[in-house]
């Protein structure tokens, strides 16, 4: 059950939505901005089940019939826009859900709250559309824009919405939700954080994946292995990391994660702040045989790989490059 109080960060937004309800100044327009997993269905979902509770406070109460109805998505005043066509949303889907339906008064909530996903695929119709809405809602209305990427709207539409940009979630935080709420042993929590890079949905995406656990126990063994294989078993590793391929820039992180604790420990010879400390027996291995330099140019060697693939240089090529560059070093 949603509740400010359970969301992990965004404080600033999260404030300033309560104030808006505690001073009663609710805009009509607002557009939550925030890549995939950070949060902002979330958010956008508890402000609309909070504007519409029959306690009136400024979080949730849960229990009464409008909140119970707003969990199940069934809160006849809020409304979810759909939209037909899988890449945009068009001026008819905007018409029919919201501009012609928003004159219709609330059922029996005091506002009638819109939420409209992926807002960013609104074609230039739609988005002229819905700003007349914008610019004369009725005092009821309430537009949640949702969006990955707010330069996709139209200025005029951007001028009339309040925006709230959703910032990346400190690690700290993401790293104790983890190992509090689902469980994750510490070195797990460790990685997953690290790899999210605030983002929590993805930090929890990524603590739930088999696949990524299978990712990363591949390429730990590569790394572990590297310095005592023979060209012929590096062509095989090449292979195998294939498979990977439509991972190959979250492997080349976990490979470059890797070798940066390997730095970190080389300069610290702490444990402490090492993202894999469970690999501690084989990083102060690699350590001692790896000079600064060395480990610098592995690093290199991995950002120029991703940049080579990004480039679409030939898979194989770019991996046998990566890989003779580690060994060397
Ligand atoms: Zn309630």
């Amino acid at each position: 059950m949603p509740d400010f109080k359970d969301i992990i960060g965004h404080e600033e937004i999260i404030s300033h939505l309560q104030n808006a309800i505690r001073l009663n100044k609710i805009s009509h327009a607002y557009i939550f901005d925030g890549e995939e997993g950070a949060g902002k269905n979330l958010l956008a979902k508890t402000f609309a089940q909070t504007l519409q509770c029959e306690k009136g406070d400024v979080s949730p109460c849960g229990s009464c019939h409008s909140c119970r109805q707003a969990v199940n998505g069934s809160q006849p005043d809020i409304i979810y826009v759909r939209h037909e066509k899988p890449g945009s949303i068009g001026v008819e889907d905007i018409r029919e859900q919201v501009c012609g339906d928003i004159q219709i008064r609330p059922y029996n909530s005091p506002y009638k709250i819109y939420l409209i996903d992926e807002a960013e695929k609104m074609t230039v119709q739609a988005q002229n559309a819905l700003l007349k809405t914008i610019e004369e809602p009725p005092a009821y209305g309430v537009l949640l824009l949702l969006t990955a990427n707010s330069a996709g709207f139209l200025p005029t539409i951007l001028s009339r919405c309040v925006t709230l940009k959703l910032h990346p979630v400190k690690d700290s935080l993401i790293r104790a939700y983890l190992m509090e709420q689902l469980r994750v042993p510490d070195y797990q929590a460790d990685v997953c954080t690290a790899f999210a890079r605030g983002n929590v949905g993805k930090a929890r995406m990524l603590a739930m994946s088999e696949h990524f656990g299978e990712l990363k126990d591949h390429a730990l063994h590569l790394v572990r292995h590297m310095n005592d294989m023979e060209l012929w078993e590096i062509t095989e590793a090449i292979r195998k990391v294939a498979e990977y391929r439509a991972d190959i820039n979250d492997y080349l992180d976990l490979l470059a994660l890797w070798y940066r604790d390997v730095l970190l420990f080389k300069a610290t010879r702490q444990v402490d702040g090492l993202i894999f400390s469970d690999e501690i027996n084989y990083i102060s291995l690699q350590a001692v045989k790896t000079s600064y330099e060395g480990l610098e140019r592995i690093i290199e060697a991995l950002e120029k790989a991703k940049t080579r693939l990004k480039a679409n240089v030939d898979f194989e090529l770019a991996m046998e490059l990566l890989l003779l560059t580690i060994k060397e070093n």
